[in-house]
């Protein structure tokens, strides 16, 4: 394991591997992550994993654009597919507001670029017959809504990182961090400590537990619950 980086990522899901890859894209090679257990133990592994478009403001649709593109070229690699589905979605409109929002939404996401499409009762129940359409107005369409194997993403994201010099440390949780006078920061983890200039914090739901090492308080709650 190395003792010093530039960065060091801690958290494997696909917040963190993400981030990981991306930096290598930008050409930063000395760059490490850490996790604790297995890539994708967190939160990332059991997500549904739909895939989709819309976003309140115009930054959250075009980064989702950008992940759908980076997504469609992960899956037609030869060397490491996955799946991916693109199937198209619709999001139904029962009343004139629900209209109004869509038509917000939609005409927010045309000014970076993504087409989106607000379709009639008839063309919903022409796309998606079982629906039942008495009381709908419409729906919007986003064509390239889909799924993806969460894992599988992460995985191919974690191998692209690696080929591009990134290190990947498994099973080997980040147990402290302290500050060197010079402002850089030590993570000190099960198997050894990393000095490095910047943290950055993808521990999903135990974000406070690492935040708190920092003397970092995120406003944000862990909730566990059912799904489906
Ligand atoms: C049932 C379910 C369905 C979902 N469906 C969807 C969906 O359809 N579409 C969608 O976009 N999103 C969906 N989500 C949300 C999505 O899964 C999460 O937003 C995403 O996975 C969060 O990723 P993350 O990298 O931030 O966190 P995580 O995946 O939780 O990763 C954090 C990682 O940090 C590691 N870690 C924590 N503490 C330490 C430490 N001290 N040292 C080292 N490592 C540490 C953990 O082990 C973990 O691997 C769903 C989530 C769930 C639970």
């Amino acid at each position: 394991m190395k003792s010093n980086a530039r960065v060091v990522v801690i958290g494997g899901g696909i917040g963190g591997v993400s981030t990981l890859y991306h930096l290598t894209q930008e050409g930063w090679s000395d760059v490490v992550l850490v996790e604790r257990d297995e890539l994708t133990s967190g939160s990332t592994w059991h997500a549904a994993a739909q895939v989709t478009q819309f976003g309140s403001n115009q930054t959250m649709v075009a980064l989702k654009r950008h992940s759908i593109d980076l997504y469609r070229e992960l899956a037609s690699d030869p060397e490491y597919p996955i799946n991916y589905h693109i199937t198209g979605g619709m999001r139904l409109a029962y009343t004139p507001t629900q209209v109004d929002v869509y038509q917000h939404y939609i005409g927010m996401a045309a000014g970076v670029g993504v087409d989106l499409e607000f379709i009639d009762a008839d063309e919903v129940e022409n796309r998606h017959p079982l629906i039942r359409t008495h009381e709908l107005v419409g729906a919007w369409w986003d064509p390239l809504d889909g799924d993806i194997d969460p894992a599988q993403l992460v995985f191919a994201l974690a191998r692209r990182a690696r080929k591009a010099d990134a290190e990947i440390y498994r099973f080997n949780p980040v147990e402290a961090i302290t500050r060197k006078p010079n402002g850089e920061f030590i993570v000190h983890t099960k198997n050894g400590s990393i000095c490095c200039e910047m943290i950055v914090n993808a521990s999903g739901y135990r974000v406070n537990e690492v935040g708190s090492m920092l003397g970092v308080s995120h406003p944000v709650v862990s909730m566990e619950h059912m799904y489906f």
